[in-house]
């Protein structure tokens, strides 16, 4: 039997087992995925070699030190310098970062945008700012401090903190931030927000399984609104079949996890 897991700290709110251990029950294959939580990043490839994995998701804070753990990167992670995704090959590790991929599937639910406002300058607005990039959308960030947005700037995207930015016309908003989550917070201003709601026709927040304030807002200001869910359903997704080499039926892999996610919802 093949043993996978998902590295992070905290991690004990992640609902990957539930999807990927579904998924290996309805689609038959000999396989268990289980938690880890991991206090030191540095330590991830001691790790999955001591339990003996043939592949592993990687969540906060991890995904950027996860990089170090591999022998190769492919694909976009590349360009975003994070990985979610690892999947032992012979005896090398290689890395993916399967979120890109999920938020540009997850995209399809809305009216294809032409602009894109992303608020949050994290591991997230990272891997969402060139998954749009490859499909020709170049999107501007805005972040409450300036550091973070350094990154983002020497990679030439356009870049604000709120005491720089004139609101204009984005078709789609972004919330990346973790404003929301655990409180009644907006991930910035209020009165800013209702001006680009006012301009905008759709709101994506990447927190899952919440009615944020930015997205009762964006709702009531009736643009069409979506959270976090079809993103994570996605990169799981697309995760599983990487981890069988990318040979199953991809509608049944995301079927079983859509099934874990609601029995996940319900209790
Ligand atoms: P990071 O810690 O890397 O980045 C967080 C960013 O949000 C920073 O730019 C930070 O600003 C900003 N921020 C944090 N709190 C607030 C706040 N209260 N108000 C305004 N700005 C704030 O986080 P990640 O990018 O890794 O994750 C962000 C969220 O995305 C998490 O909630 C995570 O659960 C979710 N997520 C969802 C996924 C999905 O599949 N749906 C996949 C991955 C992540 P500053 O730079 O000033 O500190």
């Amino acid at each position: 039997m093949k043993l996978f897991a998902i590295f992070g700290n905290p991690v004990s709110h992640s609902l990957s087992p539930r999807m990927h251990n579904l998924a290996f029950e309805e689609l038959g294959i000999q396989g268990a995925y289980i938690r880890y939580t991991l206090e030191d990043g540095t330590t991830l490839r001691d790790r999955f070699e001591a339990l003996g994995l043939s592949g592993a998701n990687i969540t906060v804070p991890h995904k950027e030190v996860a990089l170090q753990a591999c022998d190769e990167i492919r694909g976009i992670a590349k360009d975003i310098r994070a990985i979610n995704t690892i999947i032992k090959e012979d005896k090398k590790l290689i890395g993916y970062n399967t979120d890109a991929p999920g938020f540009l599937r997850a995209l399809k639910n809305f009216t294809t945008p032409k602009s894109v406002l992303i608020i949050g300058a994290g591991g997230t607005a990272r891997a969402l700012s060139f998954a749009l990039k490859s499909i020709a959308i170049t999107p501007h960030l805005l972040n409450r401090s300036k550091g973070r947005l350094e990154s983002f700037i020497n990679q030439g995207f356009e870049c604000f903190t709120p005491e720089d930015f004139s609101p204009r016309g984005y078709d789609l908003i972004i919330n990346t931030t973790s404003a929301g989550l655990k409180d009644d917070s907006f991930p910035t201003d209020e009165k800013l927000l209702e001006t680009l709601f006012s301009q905008a026709k759709s709101a994506m927040d990447v927190v899952y399984g919440q009615n944020t304030p930015f997205l009762q807002k964006a709702k009531s200001a009736g643009l069409e609104v979506q959270d976090g869910k079809a993103m994570l359903l996605n990169q799981g997704v697309i995760a599983f079949n990487l981890f069988h080499g990318n040979s199953l039926n991809e509608e049944k892999i995301e079927a079983s996890m859509q099934r874990a996610l609601t029995l996940s919802s319900s209790n």
